[in-house]
């Protein structure tokens, strides 16, 4: 059993960590949590009740007022030391992760660097949310302005960034001197529950942290029933995104979505076809295909179209699909069965429709959760797999002839997270850019999220934005000060 590799064995909670205790729910209620890659339950989390959720919600408000008082330096001192922990533990966390999402350890080693990049980000930024002075609008007045915490903010994160999703957020929101309630997907709550063991290690005191399982829209209904808390911060998919936005209009509690793509990935004639593959690759098959960035429409120019095809055809059949936990694999279970069936449709309605299979086998549905990788062309706008993202290694390539045919089939979704695109000319790449309706843009590159850079979506994919100098604005207030004239 996997559970016996963590070499610090309280890394492992079932509970949940509320006011800086660990409980379960009072009626004893659970859910069960199982591992994509066999199906097998290997632990519970608690099913907290409404009353609990009320609980977490004025511990969060006590955490608040501590933590608030602190001075950003004090702020900073205990994020580092809670960035320091994640990577001593990296190991664990890692093990963890593939354990309760399936993705190779490799991957989820890659993951705890990358969730553990934003906790130091923010402890940097902590002491730079300056505040700013204007002239004033009569003689003698003085206008400052300052930044406050906004107060208590609840997350509600997905599966395919275990610790990312929560990192993202609670590096931000702890930062500004908000308290936080984090509630992870059902489906991997141990990673989350690994942080908060973390945060509470460091220091971090009652309250500021809190990490809540259960049912989902009952503890999204009671966070945003709340007067007390004053912001959501939502990962995930857009119908639910939506929801919550509807939700949050009770108490008009601040809101930041960060929500379903469709990415286009772009490679036209002039492109330099090993790196677009390479690019191809880390965008389409990181996480098995499960990430919100991944290219989900391959446009490939006619020109290149062959050639692309082939090499990355090439590629892909180097890809290694088993355990997460198997050395050399790439590629690993999807995170449930429901996640194969979709895969599996949106490639029988595009090969139904005339598109052409190029390599990998037809995911017939039948090795449990895994899918080995694909690929198909002469794929069109009225397939599945042009309008709703695949979450899976289904690689689906369109071919056209113009710039103009591209951007056209490109912005024609919805959605507006991530769009990438492989040229060598100067000209294109800047019109081409401002052409596309996105909020991040791989130009000749294929991982574009790093905590320094504003993550986030236009249209359906969301509101506001994540990382960087920019992800602080989510979590204060602006509050102005017009100090008249003697
Ligand atoms: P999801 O079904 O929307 O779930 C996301 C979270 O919302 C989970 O914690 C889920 O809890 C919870 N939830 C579900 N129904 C809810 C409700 N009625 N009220 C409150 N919370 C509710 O999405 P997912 O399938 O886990 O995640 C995949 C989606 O996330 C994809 O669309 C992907 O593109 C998107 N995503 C976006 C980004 C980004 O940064 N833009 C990053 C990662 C993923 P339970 O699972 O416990 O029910």
């Amino acid at each position: 059993m996997s559970l016996s590799r963590l070499k610090t064995q309280r890394l492992f909670r079932q509970q949940c960590y509320v006011n800086g205790q660990w409980i379960d729910a009072g009626n004893g209620n659970t859910v069960d949590v199982d591992n994509p890659a066999d199906g097998k339950v290997f632990g519970t989390v608690p099913s907290l009740s409404e009353e609990e959720i009320l609980g977490a919600i004025d511990a969060a408000e006590q955490g608040f007022q501590v933590w608030r008082k602190k001075t950003a330096q004090e702020r900073a001192d205990l994020l580092m030391r809670w960035y320091d922990l994640m990577l001593e533990h990296k190991e664990d966390i890692a093990t963890l992760m593939t354990l309760e999402q399936g993705k190779p350890l490799v991957e989820s080693r890659g993951e705890v660097d990358y969730a553990a990049s934003f906790i130091r980000w923010f402890a940097e930024e902590a002491r730079r949310v300056y505040g700013e002075t204007i002239p004033g609008a009569k003689p003698g007045q003085h206008i400052v302005v300052t930044r406050q915490p906004i107060g208590v903010t609840a997350a509600i994160t997905p599966w395919n960034f275990p610790a990312a999703m929560i990192t993202r957020k609670a590096g931000a929101a702890l930062a500004a001197g908000c308290s936080m309630i984090v509630k992870p997907a059902n489906a991997t709550p141990y990673t989350a529950l690994a942080l908060a063991e973390l945060a509470d290690e460091a220091g971090i005191p009652a309250g500021v942290f809190n990490v809540v399982t259960g049912k989902s829209s009952m503890i999204g209904e009671t966070l945003t029933g709340s007067a007390i808390v004053r912001k959501m911060s939502f990962t995930g998919s857009t119908e639910v995104g939506s929801k919550l936005m509807a939700q949050c209009a009770e108490h008009i509690q601040k809101v930041s979505l960060e929500l379903g793509g469709n990415a286009p990935f772009i490679v036209f004639d002039d492109a330099d076809v090993e790196r677009a593959v390479e690019g191809a690759m880390i965008c389409k098959f990181r996480n098995t295909g499960q990430t919100c960035v991944c290219a989900n429409r391959f446009l490939v120019q006619s020109g290149i179209h062959d050639k692309f095809i082939s090499r990355l055809a090439e590629a892909m059949g180097k890809l290694k699909v088993g355990d997460g936990f198997e050395e050399g694999v790439t590629q690993s279970a999807l995170i449930n069965h429901a996640a194969v069936e979709k895969v599996k449709r949106h490639y029988d309605d595009a090969i139904d429709k005339g598109a052409r299979h190029v390599a990998g086998p037809a995911p017939d549905g039948k090795q449990g959760n895994y899918v080995t990788p694909v690929l198909v062309t002469d794929v069109t706008a009225d397939m599945e797999v042009c309008a709703d993202e695949t979450f899976g290694p289904l690689a689906a390539v369109i071919k056209f002839d113009t710039e103009e045919q591209a951007l056209k089939i490109a912005n024609d979704t919805p959605y507006g997270l991530a769009a990438y695109f492989y040229s060598r000319d100067i000209h294109r790449v800047w019109r081409v850019a401002d052409a596309l309706e996105a909020g991040i843009i791989g130009v000749n590159e294929g991982a574009v999220s790093n905590p320094t850079a504003p993550f986030g979506g236009v249209k359906a994919s969301g509101l506001g934005r994540e990382g960087s100098r920019h992800g602080l604005d989510e979590y204060t207030e602006l509050k102005y000060l017009c100090m008249g004239a003697e």
